[in-house]
């Protein structure tokens, strides 16, 4: 059964005019390495630690502002979202479609609340906090190509044409501020369509962006902003010391004009400086130390990086389950065919690395989890291939084959062909992106050990269901398998309303 909504009745959960406060018990583990008789042997110890949230239940408007607006994924979720708010409905040969937020786990998933009558109970995702309708959003954002919102939709070849129609009087008058180009950090193949460029120094081209933000902020009179890369996946930047390994060597290399600082860093500076979250929907190395460094100075949330819209979120599911199964994937071979602008500029060695790089760490975490099937620093082969196909467009072809060894040496292979416009799945993704980073600047919590609420670690882990290679803080874990992914997220948000973690012990029925 679906409910739409619910209201926690719990000692340890208070509703105030503007917070939801929750006290939470935390069980986790304590591990010791300790000789007992002579011998090492490890000691897991369970411990419960109080952990107590309040999360401010004012919503507010929120202003989305994309780098790369007008590209696929920019023009199909402003077009998205539109159709929604509008409740836009279109003919295609097959039906009158509905417009919908199907993919966003925030807009169109749920999550079980407890069972009634012998029968589970779920409510929307959505109804766990107070969060931002999207239908409320207000885009705007930069782009190296001045291109309106309509044409650009028209130019990705995305949506219905009927749909396409509707939608073109709203997005006319939709027009991107002018972006930082910089022809070294992505493929020459797009310079044709930088015509809407940032002049100046570093610098300028910062103060322009901060200048940008606070101006879009005054004239949509919004009380949030978040901002996104969207824009092309770029070279990776060279780490290099004295340069931009602290905040201070970086700051330093922007007055200095040194070139080896990306245009999406210098984007991510200007919002950190003005402490509005900014996600890197990309896979390069946006953040490089320096920037994570200002992040945590500023305390300003960032999260990445590479949106996970398909074939790696096949792959945190599938080599989640066969690893977890005890089965031993011993190749994995991933082919690409797409012909939107993504897959050209993609088409130039140093932009493909920075993917090749995002989708190849993707399962060590399951492969590192079964010391069973692999020795120490054992892996599968893990191979990814992309080819610009122009004919195909937006419509994606991933092709995987996963090899693995079965019982008593058998071995077996899965092969999967999916066909699908990438940019469909990536919109609802940054959806929730923005939506979550939102949401979670608004909760703030405390162990038993500390005596002062604090936000969680600027770097937003808390996203990481929804990236390819998500960004941690320095020293902690990586997870990418998904269902972990997604149970972190839930629990995280059940836990601000003094629900326990959903264990799926259903022992009400054993
Ligand atoms: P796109 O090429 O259609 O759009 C990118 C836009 O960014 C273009 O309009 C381009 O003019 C603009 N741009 C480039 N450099 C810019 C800059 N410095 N400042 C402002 N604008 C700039 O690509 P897309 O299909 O929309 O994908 C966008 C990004 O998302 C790519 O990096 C892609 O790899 C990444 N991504 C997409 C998916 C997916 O499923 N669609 C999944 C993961 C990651």
């Amino acid at each position: 059964m679906f409910i739409e909504n619910f209201k926690v009745d719990s000692p340890n959960v208070k509703y105030t005019e503007t917070e939801i406060q929750s006290v939470y018990n935390y069980e986790t583990t304590e591990l010791v390495h300790e000789n007992r008789n002579g011998t090492y042997q490890w000691i897991v110890k369970p411990k419960t630690v109080k952990y107590e949230f309040k999360t401010d239940t004012h919503v507010p408007k929120l202003g989305v502002m994309l780098v790369g607006w007008g590209g696929n994924n920019g023009s199909t979720l402003t077009g998205g979202v539109i159709a929604n708010r509008e409740g836009i409905s279109w003919a295609t040969k097959d039906n009158i479609q509905q417009a919908n937020y199907f993919g966003s786990l925030t807009q169109a998933s749920a999550t079980r609340v407890g069972s009634f009558q012998g029968e589970e109970i779920y409510a929307p995702f959505k109804s766990l906090l107070p969060m931002v309708n999207p239908d409320d959003i207000v885009f705007g954002g930069w782009d190296i190509s001045d291109m309106n919102l309509a044409d650009a939709m028209a130019r990705a070849r995305v949506f219905d044409i009927d749909l396409q129609k509707q939608l073109r009087p709203y997005m006319e008058s939709m027009v991107p501020l002018p972006g930082i180009y910089d022809p070294d950090f992505i493929a020459a193949n797009q310079g044709d369509r930088a015509n809407n460029v940032i002049k100046g120094t570093k610098r300028e081209q910062i103060n322009q962006i901060i200048k940008d933000i606070k101006e879009f902020k005054e004239a949509n009179k919004v009380d949030r902003v978040v901002v996104l890369w969207t824009a092309n996946t770029e070279r990776y930047s060279n780490l290099v010391v004295g340069l931009n390994d602290t905040m201070e060597n970086l700051f330093a290399a922007v007055d200095r004009n040194e070139s080896e600082i990306s245009p999406s860093t210098l984007f991510a500076i200007a919002c950190v400086t003005e402490n509005v979250p900014f996600i890197n929907g990309s896979p390069q190395n946006t953040f490089v130390p320096g920037l994570i460094d200002l992040a945590i100075k500023r305390n300003t949330l960032i999260g990445g990086d590479d949106f996970k819209s398909g074939q790696t979120k096949m792959k945190s599911v599938l080599v989640d389950f066969l690893v977890g199964a005890g089965i031993k994937p011993t190749s994995i071979v991933s082919y690409n065919h797409l012909g939107n602008n993504d897959g050209m500029n993609l088409s130039a060695p140093q932009t493909f690395r920075s993917k090749e790089i995002s989708k190849s760490n993707v399962v060590d975490d399951m492969v590192n989890s079964n010391g069973i099937l692999y020795a120490p620093g054992e892996h599968p082969d893990h191979v990814v291939v992309i080819k610009y196909v122009p004919y195909v467009g937006d419509s994606k072809r991933a092709m995987d084959e996963y090899t693995s060894e079965i019982f008593m040496g058998g071995k077996s292979t899965i092969v999967l062909h999916n066909t699908c416009e990438d940019s469909l799945l990536a919109a609802p993704i940054i959806l929730d992106l923005v939506l979550l980073a939102e949401l979670s600047t608004r909760i703030q919590f405390k162990s038993e050990a500390e005596n002062k609420f604090h936000t969680f670690h600027p770097v937003a882990t808390i996203l990481s269901y929804l990236t390819k290679a998500p960004l941690v803080p320095p020293g902690t874990p990586v997870v990418n398998a998904l269902s972990k992914q997604r149970a972190m997220l839930e629990n995280i948000m059940r836990a601000c309303v003094g629900l326990a973690p959903e264990n799926n012990m259903i022992l009400e029925y054993k």
